[in-house]
């Protein structure tokens, strides 16, 4: 008899796992949940309460607080107050805490393991091999960096107290992302788990109470989205951490614009994943079952776009189909199940709905009769095959197990379909050949790329996204930078360091409105001193004619053109040009450096003439000035040394392989500079911003814009490839909502007071967004100015 044959006759049998230590903790804590502040269990008289339900039964588990501002209030009290006192700690003291903390997981961790599935309905086997044992390496690594951190950054604080929402599919993982990197780091934490699942936070709160966690430290407060913006909005918190869909990431960037927070987003995705023809296809399609069916597909990476390669496509499938088949859905407590429930009606509703409007779009909806359980929320594998890149369901995230497949022909239309998607989570790439696996691994615009496997996560691998996936990275030290910032600056030059000359300088708008440029210079001799911007190269006037006079000390000193939104859409443009012909970001950093090399040598040639520039706008004495230019000489010196120094790093995981972490430029960065001092601020701003291959659309300082402008000439002479450095002049308050809603911008750096326009502006496509005056090293500037990427390369013999 074939093997075939016996595994069609065998049949399974049940084998579920008890779940009467998950009913016992529940009883313990009485079907009327608490919540946990200040080290103790609360349970306010008088508020609402909602039931959480076991999604494959619909039985009631037991009600939970809908926590309202009085009990927000006082769970930041009691963070604000614990939280000196817990970054005075050793390092050491901090890590027992956090290494007692991972010891108990693992001595509770089948009762974890049952809660988690109880409550969100996903199988068994993930809960007790992935997810549980996931959360208990992140609390052990987390406990290594408490400890070393001291040796390792030593120039850091804690950022302070944390408020982190969490969703509903991985409750325990999302929390021990949050809460480890946090207390490790000396920061104090405010955590609402998703009002789906509470129950398994509530049950780590008992095992850090148990520990002995000081009080304070810790406080897990539950209820819906209303407690997530209390929490979000009360000003007693520094950071916001965020897991969940992009809506409610914009949601949050909103509230807190412009108050100083900070802030990682962690968001929804469209994850490719590419099987080309070389592929070792049984491999690829167990690992597609793992990359979509995981979790019922209620992940953000999930690999829920296939991209094959047309020649295998109908093997590939027909493959895929009879996979599907023998998914055997179920009883999520049973071992033997593949995929569990739904975590709630809403979310089955959702799914249904994508479905049924994909199939109205025309497209062909394909199930296996797998049979489904009587009661609960299920809901069966889907595929949807020979689907256009631009149909609703290949673009919008489902978060369900459904499975939408293209094919595609070259390495280059599975990059630009893979790349055809406002995320940037993930993707996995399958080949093996290594040259086009690792072309194309590069080539995707997302956070983490596996390579010939999928879904793989470590507490020591960063884990976050490109565009409207978010950013900040969860994970590692990639992660552990969101939860501390650089003490003050003491001698290292920097903007915040920088003395700040009392600038004289003015800005007037020219009545005539346009061509008012032909004045008298200082000689008294009649010039035209309408200086152009620099756009793709080239020197252009102004979209609208209009331009602006720079007043000085001792009256005129030149025209500028006045800024208005088609400049910059036309700067963009270029910057747009020189990324995607990469013709900066494609070069070697030791090419990159030697331009910058010869930028800053360039600049010494025309030293005393650009600080006559500065010293007529501002005042400055022409020593001041000479020092200046010569500050911003070195500025390029220095940036053009970093280019090929800021190494990425090969990270230590638990998977048999190598996990490259490569920094990559963010694409194109608005930057808005300060008005002083308005050369050297310009340089050191955009010298590491072009050093890591970024192209840079620029607007210089708004009342001494002209030293700024000279740079133009010496760009051109320096064998910068056009687009890779536009600027723009003109009214920063005019341009700044531009340049901050503009979709093909990945990031704004800007030196201004007030950046709640720049946030408000920045929601279109969650661009990441950076206040110049915080960024005061030159580590973090090159941090602030590339992307991490970590790809999973896993190999054997
Ligand atoms: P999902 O789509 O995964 O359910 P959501 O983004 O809706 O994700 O929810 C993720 C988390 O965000 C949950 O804990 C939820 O309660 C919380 N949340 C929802 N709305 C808001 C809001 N406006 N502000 C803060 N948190 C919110």
């Amino acid at each position: 008899m074939s093997i075939e044959k016996i595994l069609q006759t065998l049949e399974w049998g049940s084998a579920p796992e008890s779940i009467k230590m998950a009913e016992e903790f529940v009883k313990n804590f009485g079907s009327e949940q608490g919540i946990f502040i200040n080290g103790k269990w609360l349970y306010p008289v008088g508020c609402e309460r909602f039931n959480t339900t076991n999604p494959a039964n619909g039985e009631v588990l037991a009600t939970i607080i809908q926590s309202g501002q009085k009990e927000v209030d006082s769970a930041v009290m009691a963070a604000r107050e614990a939280q000196p006192k817990w970054a005075a700690l050793s390092g050491h003291e901090r890590a027992k805490y956090l290494y007692a903390i991972a010891r108990n997981i693992q001595k509770h961790s089948r009762l974890l393991a049952v809660l988690e599935t109880l409550d969100n309905g996903k199988p068994i086997r993930e809960s007790r091999d992935i997810d549980v044992p996931l959360m208990i390496r992140h609390f052990y690594h987390h406990a290594g960096w408490a400890q070393i951190m001291d040796e390792t950054h030593p120039n850091h604080e804690p950022i302070g107290v944390c408020g982190s929402i969490i969703p509903w599919n991985f409750p325990l993982l999302m929390l021990s992302w949050k809460i480890a990197p946090a207390l490790a780091a000396g920061n104090t934490i405010i955590l609402k788990p998703a009002e789906y699942t509470s129950l398994s936070a509530l049950a780590f709160a008992e095992i850090c109470r148990s520990v002995g966690l000081p009080h304070g430290v810790l406080n897990i407060i539950t209820g819906d989205g209303r407690t997530g913006a209390r929490i979000v909005e009360h000003e007693g918190i520094d950071k916001v951490a965020f897991t969940g869909s992009t809506g409610v990431g914009r949601i949050i960037r909103n509230a807190i614009a412009g108050t100083g927070k900070g802030l990682t987003l962690e968001l929804g995705g469209k994850s490719p994943y590419i099987v080309f023809e070389d592929a070792d296809i049984d491999s690829a399609v167990e690992g597609l079952v793992n990359a979509i069916w995981f979790n019922q597909g209620q992940v953000c990476c999930a690999g829920s776009r296939l991209l094959v390669q047309e020649n295998i496509a109908e093997k590939f499938h027909d493959k895929l189909r009879l996979r599907m088949s023998k998914l055997r859905l179920g009883n999520p407590m049973d071992k033997a199940i593949d995929m569990g429930a739904i975590v709630d009606e809403s979310q089955l509703a959702m799914i249904t709905k994508m479905c049924k409007e994909a199939e109205a779009e025309g497209l062909e909806m394909w199930q296996a009769d797998n049979p489904l359980p009587q009661e609960g929320l299920f809901f069966p594998p889907t595929l949807f095959s020979n689907v256009a890149p631009s149909s609703t369901i290949a673009q919008e995230e489902v978060f369900g197990p459904v499975l939408v497949s293209l094919t595609f022909r070259s390495p280059s239309e599975a990059i630009a379909l893979a790349n055809n998607t406002r995320y940037g989570l993930a993707g996995s790439v399958w080949s093996q050949d290594i040259d086009t696996a690792l072309e194309v691994a590069r080539s995707i615009k997302a956070g983490t790329i596996w390579v010939n496997c999928t879904n793989q996560f470590d507490a020591n691998s960063g884990f976050g996204g490109y565009r409207e996936s978010g950013f900040g990275r969860e994970g590692g030290i990639e992660g552990l930078w969101a939860y501390m910032r650089n003490k003050p600056p003491t001698s290292e030059k920097s903007l915040s360091g920088y003395m700040i000359h009392q600038s004289q300088s003015q800005i007037q708008t020219s009545p005539s409105g346009g061509t008012a440029g032909a004045s008298l210079d200082q000689q008294g001799s009649i010039v035209n001193r309408t200086t152009k911007f620099y756009i793709g190269g080239k020197q252009c006037r102004p979209d609208g004619n209009y331009s602006l006079s720079v007043i000085g000390p001792n009256g005129f000193v030149g025209e500028v053109g006045r800024g208005n939104r088609k400049d910059i859409r036309n700067a963009v443009e270029a910057a747009s040009k020189s990324i995607n012909s990469k013709n900066w970001c494609g070069k070697s950093a030791h090419s990159r450096a030697q331009v910058l090399f010869y930028i800053g040598e360039n600049l010494q040639q025309r030293e005393d003439e650009i600080a006559k520039r500065i010293s007529a706008q501002t005042g400055q004495s022409m020593d001041d000035a000479i020092s200046e230019v010569k500050d911003s000489i070195a500025e390029w010196f220095r940036w053009a040394s970093w280019s090929d120094k800021h190494d990425g790093r090969v990270h230590e995981t638990t998977i048999n392989g190598l996990v490259l972490a490569v920094n990559e430029p963010l694409g194109v960065v608005g930057l808005v500079c300060p008005a002083s001092p308005s050369l050297f601020s310009f340089t050191r701003l955009l010298a590491p911003l072009i050093s890591m291959g970024n192209s840079v659309v620029a607007i210089p300082s708004e009342t001494a814009p002209l030293a700024a402008l000279e740079m133009y000439q010496i760009f051109e002479t320096s064998d910068l490839p056009a687009g890779v450095v536009n600027i723009v002049t003109g009214l920063h308050e005019e341009l700044l909502s531009t340049i901050a809603e503009h979709d093909a911008i990945d990031a704004i750096w800007a030196d201004i007071n007030d950046m709640t326009l720049v946030h408000q502006g920045s929601c279109g496509n969650m661009k990441q967004t950076w206040k110049a005056t915080s960024l005061s090293s030159d580590k973090e500037l090159l941090r602030r100015a590339c992307n991490v990427k970590n790809i999973w390369l896993p190999h054997g013999i």
